[in-house]
């Protein structure tokens, strides 16, 4: 839990020594307070000191990092709500194959896997795991599969067997996966996370209830191994006790600093219902989910729950933003009208995207409004007749294109006077204030 400047100043020596660069030890202990100085900047600083605020420092959620470049991240999470602060990374999502299933349909599943790219505001979005569940008697087909993911995919996988025997061999086959190794009881993990261990994977607990989860999982950490899931059962719960049961453990790690269920979750949703499985995805999405296991590829599905991760953890104080220049949308040529719009990667992509259904080629001027809607960005000073004039001329706009009609949003009409005196000769028309009447304003007033 994060440490205000006195708790930390009571932990300093107090002699007001300045050594540290600041006046007082209080003042330190407000910049260490506000992740703006370091501890070791304090030469006296004692050996609790330093202990107390390194556990501070810790996120209560702790990470766990998968794939062969470490490059998917889980946990790490420091907030209950993401206004407080934001959510580190988002849930990952993979999609099951077992080895049961026939074998066309295990090499169209990962061929359907490893091709799936969904764009959205400019970001590319792929699923980010497989999961190999063992359901027939053979462990050696169950590792051959998970061999064949992984290396079909190439990405990390969620191994799952009733037989401990059978997951120690396929974490050996898939070393350098970074994957996630599932114990199917609580006595399985004893023998399994040596093995996660020495094959640098990490490990998913499960046990009858979260009492059990958290024995289990106090229980290996204090036997030396700490990179863990907790597998909350599907299928044992309803919605709402998902719904509680999620909201319990992550309450505990960030408001009580409870170690034990400080651990991102897992989730394995059944084969089932699809709308259910569906439901059941959205709410890890929405609260707390730390990997989820679809029990079936479906785009559909994976575009719903992709977009709504994609809301749920982007930052708000951090606005997705585009390159500020001129875009060309369809094929314009020289003489092709010019848009203007703001740097939010969301309003950007919404007047692409309706110039391009008109049917119409143009260009799309984007000036750098730091990533903020057309209306907060003129309120903000940012997307004024004269920066726009300004953005244009550094842009060398004029030498680019031959027309002289500029189009603006309608909701800043009250910019064009100060836009034609910065671009002189310019025709600057008022466009609709919604983009999804660029269509008719296009075809009414541009053909
Ligand atoms: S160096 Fe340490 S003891 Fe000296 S003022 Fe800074 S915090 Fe206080």
């Amino acid at each position: 839990m994060a440490l205000t400047g006195l708790q930390i100043q009571k932990l300093l020596p107090k002699t007001n020594c300045k050594e540290c660069g600041c006046n007082t030890c209080l003042a330190f202990a407000m910049k260490l307070a506000a992740k703006k100085a370091d501890l070791a900047e304090c030469p006296y600083a004692s050996e609790e000191a330093k202990q107390v605020l390194g556990a501070a420092a810790e996120a209560p959620v702790r990470g766990v990092a998968l794939g062969a470049d470490k490059s998917l991240k889980l946990g790490e999470e420091t907030v209950l709500y993401r206004h407080e602060r934001t959510f580190v990374h988002a849930p990952a999502i993979a999609v099951n194959v077992n080895d049961t299933d026939p074998a066309a349909t295990v090499d169209a599943t990962l061929k359907a896997v490893a091709d799936y790219l969904l764009e959205r505001v400019g970001q590319q979005i792929r699923v980010d795991m497989v999961a190999v569940t063992q359901r027939g008697t053979d462990a050696a087909a169950f590792v051959a599969l998970a061999t064949k993911a992984w290396k079909a995919v190439g990405r990390p996988l969620v191994l799952v067997s009733p037989d401990a025997n059978a997951l120690r061999s396929a974490a050996v086959a898939v070393m350098g996966s970074h994957s996630v190794i599932c114990c199917p009881d609580p006595e399985s993990a004893d023998a399994l996370w040596p093995v996660a261990k020495e094959n640098e994977h990490a490990l998913a607990l499960s046990a009858a209830d979260l009492d059990g989860l958290v024995a289990l999982a106090a229980r290996i950490k204090a036997a030396g191994f700490n990179d863990l899931l907790l597998n909350f059962k599907s299928g044992v719960q309803g919605l709402a006790e998902q719904f509680q049961t999620n909201s319990i453990a992550r309450r505990a790690a960030i408001k009580d600093s409870f170690k034990p269920l400080g651990y991102p979750s897992l989730r394995i949703i059944g084969d089932g219902d699809e709308l259910d499985a569906t439901v059941e995805a959205v709410t890890e999405i929405a609260k707390y989910g730390g990997l989820i296991v679809l029990p079936r590829f479906d785009a559909a599905q994976l575009a719903a729950l992709m977009t709504l991760r994609l809301n749920v953890y982007t930052d708000p104080q951090k606005p997705i933003q585009v390159e500020p220049k001129l875009y060309p949308v369809g094929e314009p040529k020289p003489d092709s009208p010019v848009f203007v719009t703001t740097n939010f990667s969301l309003t950007y992509f919404i007047v692409s995207g309706e110039i391009e259904n008109s049917g119409t080629s143009a260009w799309l001027l984007v000036p750098e409004c730091e990533g903020m809607s057309v209306l907060t960005a003129w309120a903000a000073g940012k997307f004024s007749g004269g920066s726009i004039a300004k953005f244009a001329r550094e842009i060398g706009l004029e030498s680019q294109v031959s027309a002289r009609r500029i189009v603006i949003p309608g909701y800043v009409a009250q910019i064009s006077g100060e836009l034609e005196e910065g671009l002189p000769g310019w025709e600057v028309l008022v466009g609709p204030a919604e983009a999804a009447d660029l269509e008719s304003f296009i075809k009414a007033r541009l053909n």
